[in-house]
């Protein structure tokens, strides 16, 4: 059987800006005869995410992820359907999704891999299964709950950074759904912020590249910030802790400002910053989704139903083709996407 996968071509190095180039479509040769516990899959759909930044370098920097290999496969967020299997968890026909899928059309995997999952919670777009009710949905809304503190009746204002993109377009809505009364996003272009007010709900949205952030901050959060949903750290995420009030709480979701520059992650703050902490006693813990696995099935029923029930929307940015997983990596990372970016493979 010919297939077509992407393998790592080159890396950007630790302070490089992702290109295309640094990937490679390659056409190859699968046999589909499967060992015992194995299974054969068509790949429908996958996934691209700012923590594969770290997959291209040599050394990822974190302990829960390793990096890709030079010439060899890239792997990530997947669903498929089985083909074929010899694996007593799977049967041909089922949808089944993995953290580890192959960037190929169709692969043989180990069926320990695979978790089964039932298209119904998605009304069929099994697309969301990498998203609003996979992994970028649990992360907003385990974020939220572990760490934001939001309390309905305390009348909080939230502010939610990355706020167009996957996990900041859900927390978002969230956090209005548990009890904030004003949820202001910040993001990249005014398409973005439209979408942000005019589909998803948010009180207010700032386009950061156009708009000057702490005076528009100051207009649209007159009580001052209580909880801020942060995906990405740096300038805007001073901007935002200089006007949180004494007593509120960062959900230290992500850094992605700084991905492309050889830091540790989380990148150290400055002195000031720090002293505006320890000063008004604002809580700034790291966050990491997979540390709350245990939560993560009541949590996916969860966000199936609302967004089954039309409480919470979903915005997804999709694209056609293996060939263009590079593309749509580097554009997410620069901000090219509306909501979860998606590469659609096959029906
Ligand atoms: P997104 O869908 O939000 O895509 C990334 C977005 O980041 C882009 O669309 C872009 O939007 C924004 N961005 C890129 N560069 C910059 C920059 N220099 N300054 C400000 N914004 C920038 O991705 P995800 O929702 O998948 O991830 C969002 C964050 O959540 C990331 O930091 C990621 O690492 C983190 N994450 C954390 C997890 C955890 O367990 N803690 C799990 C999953 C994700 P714009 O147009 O607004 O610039």
């Amino acid at each position: 059987m010919q297939v077509q996968r992407v393998v790592l071509n080159s890396r950007p190095g630790n302070n490089g800006v992702p290109v295309p180039e640094h990937f490679r479509l390659e056409e190859t040769t699968l046999v589909p005869e499967l060992k015992d516990g194995e299974v054969l899959v068509r790949t429908l759909c996958l996934s691209v995410d700012p923590y594969m930044r770290c997959r291209m370098n040599e050394d990822t920097g974190v302990d829960y992820v390793t990096p890709w290999q030079l010439s060899e496969c890239v792997d990530g967020g997947g669903v498929g359907v089985v083909e074929s299997s010899r694996c007593s968890t799977c049967s041909e026909g089922d949808m089944v999704t993995s953290f580890n899928w192959p960037w190929q059309t169709n692969a043989v995997m180990k069926g320990s891999v695979l978790q089964k999952v039932d298209p119904q919670l998605v009304d069929g777009h099994l697309s969301y299964f990498l998203g609003a009710v996979g992994i970028t949905g649990l992360t907003a809304l385990l974020g939220i709950r572990e760490k934001g503190n939001v309390t309905k009746g305390a009348k909080q204002t939230m502010v939610v950074s990355g706020a167009a993109g996957a996990c900041g377009s859900i927390a978002g809505q969230i956090g209005r759904m548990d009890g904030c009364v004003r949820v202001v996003g910040i993001c990249g272009s005014d398409e973005k912020c439209r979408a942000l007010v005019d589909d998803l709900g948010f009180s207010a949205a700032i386009n950061y590249r156009q708009e000057d952030v702490p005076t528009r901050l100051k207009e649209r959060c007159p009580n001052g910030i209580d909880v801020y949903f942060d995906n990405v750290g740096g300038a805007i995420s001073d901007v935002v802790i200089a006007q949180m009030n004494n007593n509120s709480h960062v959900v230290l979701c992500g850094q992605i400002s700084q991905y492309n520059k050889d830091v540790p992650y989380p990148p150290p703050l400055s002195e000031e910053i720090q002293e505006t902490l320890r000063r008004k006693n604002i809580t700034r813990e790291r966050f990491t989704v997979l540390n709350y696995m245990n939560k993560a099935d009541s949590a996916l029923c969860e966000l199936s139903q609302l967004v089954k029930s039309g409480q919470i929307n979903v915005l997804e940015t999709v694209v056609d083709g293996i060939g263009n997983m590079g593309d749509a990596f580097c554009s997410m990372m620069k901000g090219g996407n509306i909501g979860k970016q998606i590469i659609k493979l096959s029906e």
